[in-house]
C-alpha cells in the first residue's frame, strides 16, 4: 500500500493510471523522465541516483503526488499559464511575458563566478537579503560533473552555487525535503521541467495539500534548450579531457555549432555533432525554452557587439507580480544594471521558442 494521499473520490478512476504505476508506464519506462526529482522525498518510494530516478518499491494507489507533480503528465499548459499570468499578456511563443530587459549584476564578485550576467545569483541573493525568503533551494556542483540539490540560507552561499550544470539537478527532490525543514519561504532556482512542476504544485491544491507548497515564494526559471545525460556527457568528456578538471561549461549561440568546456588548462570547443547524442531523450519533447511557468525567466543575452560581450549579461522576461517586483526592488538597491534591449531581440527570442516548440513535436511548451 502507498503511503501518499490521494484526491479524495477519485481512487481507482485512473485504474492506477495516476499513481505511480501510471508514472512508471507513461513516464519512467518510455525514458521521459526528466530528472527533475518532483516524485522524490513525498514518499519512500521513489529515489534519485544519479541523474536518474528510480523506482524503490511499489505503490498500489490509484492517484499520487508523484504522477500529480511531474511535468510529464498531462495538464491543461493554457490553462495553467493564464492562472500563473496574473493578467499578464500571455504569448504563444513565450508564455506570460510582463516585461523584457537585459540586465547584469552590478556586483563584479558574483559576475566572475557567474555563468553570464550574474543576474539569477544577485536576485537569490537579494531575495535572502530582504527577507523576501529565507532558503533557496539551487542546484551545487557534485562530483564528476552530477549537480546535487542544495538549500542555502545566506547570499554567500548562493553565490557558491553559480554556474550552469548541463546536467539535470535533482533540485526537487531536494525542494520537497526542504519544505519539512524549519524554512518558512523558498526560492527555486528551476529548469523549464521543473518550473512546470512547481506550477502544478502550486495550482492543485487537493493532492498538494500538506505538501509544504505554500512555502513556495519564488521561482527563478533558466533558460533551457536541453540537458545532457549524465553518463552520455562523463563519457564524452573523458575522451577530451579529465573529468574532474572541467571547471564549467557553456553553450554559445547556435551559430558557433559549440559546447565550450572549461579547464585550467583552457578552453576545449567541442562539437555539437558530439553533444547532440547526449541530450537526455526527455529534452527532445520538451517545447519551454524559456521556463513559462516561472516568476521571472533568465537566460544568456544576444547583443549587437557580439558574443563575447553578451555573455557578460542576461536577458530576463518577467512573467507575473511577483517577478516585477523583485527585479523593480534589484534596480531600486541597485544590484542589478540594466542596458536597453536591442531592437529585434524580443522577436528572434519568441522565434527561438516557436522553433523548440515545432522541434519537439508540436508539444504546447
Ligand atoms: C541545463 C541548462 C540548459 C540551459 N540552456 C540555455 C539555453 O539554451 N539558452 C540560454 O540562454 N540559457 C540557457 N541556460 C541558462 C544559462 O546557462 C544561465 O543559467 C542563465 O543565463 C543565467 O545566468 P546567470 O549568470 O544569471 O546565472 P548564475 O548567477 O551563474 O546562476 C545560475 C543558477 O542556476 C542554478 N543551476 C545551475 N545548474 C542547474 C541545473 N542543472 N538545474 C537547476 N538549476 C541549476 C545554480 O544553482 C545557480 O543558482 C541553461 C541552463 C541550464 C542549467
Amino acid at each position: 500500500m502507498g503511503l501518499c494521499e490521494h484526491q479524495p473520490g477519485t481512487a481507482g478512476a485512473g485504474g492506477g493510471r495516476e499513481g505511480q504505476q501510471g508514472l512508471e508506464e507513461q513516464v519512467l519506462k518510455p525514458g521521459l523522465c526528466t530528472g527533475c526529482g518532483a516524485c522524490v522525498n513525498i514518499c519512500p518510494y521513489q529515489a534519485s541516483y544519479r541523474d536518474k530516478t528510480v523506482t524503490l518499491h511499489s505503490c498500489d494507489l490509484s492517484r499520487g503526488r508523484c504522477y500529480d507533480f511531474c511535468p510529464q503528465t498531462p495538464v491543461d499548459r493554457e490553462a495553467l499559464r493564464r492562472q500563473l499570468a496574473e493578467g499578464a499578456e500571455v504569448t504563444p511563443e513565450l508564455g506570460a511575458a510582463a516585461g523584457f530587459f537585459i540586465t547584469r549584476a552590478t556586483d563584479a564578485g558574483i559576475r566572475r563566478r557567474a555563468q553570464h550576467g550574474g543576474t539569477v545569483t544577485a536576485l537569490i541573493a537579494l531575495a535572502l537579503r530582504e527577507g523576501l525568503i529565507d532558503a533557496a533551494v539551487l542546484a551545487a556542483a557534485g562530483e564528476g560533473l552530477l549537480p546535487r540539490g542544495i538549500t542555502v540560507r545566506d547570499p554567500e552561499e548562493a553565490a557558491g552555487c553559480a554556474k550552469s550544470r548541463f546536467v539535470v539537478s535533482p533540485t526537487l527532490a531536494e525542494f520537497n525535503r526542504a519544505v519539512r525543514t524549519d524554512c518558512r519561504q523558498i526560492g527555486v532556482v528551476a529548469t523549464p521541467c521543473q518550473a512546470l512542476s512547481l506550477a502544478k504544485m502550486r495550482t492543485q491544491p487537493v493532492t498538494a495539500a500538506d505538501s509544504g507548497i505554500e512555502k513556495l515564494r519564488l521561482v527563478v526559471g533558466l533558460f533551457c534548450g536541453w540537458a545532457l545525460s549524465w553518463r552520455e556527457l562523463a563519457a564524452l568528456v573523458k575522451g577530451k579531457t579529465v573529468l574532474s578538471g572541467v571547471s564549467g561549461m557553456d553553450i554559445p549561440p547556435s551559430r558557433y555549432h559549440t559546447l565550450e568546456l572549461y579547464t585550467a588548462a583552457g578552453t576545449i570547443p567541442v562539437s555539437l555533432d558530439e553533444v547532440t547524442p547526449c541530450v537526455r531523450p526527455a529534452c527532445r519533447s520538451c517545447g519551454d525554452m524559456t521556463a513559462e511557468f516561472s516568476d521571472l525567466s533568465v537566460g544568456s543575452a544576444r547583443l549587437p557587439e557580439g558574443w563575447q560581450e553578451a555573455r557578460g549579461w542576461n536577458q530576463v522576461i518577467v512573467r507575473n507580480r511577483r517577478g516585477g517586483e523583485l527585479l523593480a526592488l534589484a534596480r531600486l538597491r541597485g544590484v542589478l544594471e540594466f542596458r536597453e534591449v536591442p531592437e529585434g531581440n524580443w522577436d528572434r527570442l519568441k522565434a527561438a521558442s516557436l522553433a523548440k516548440k515545432r522541434a519537439a513535436g508540436g508539444v504546447s511548451g
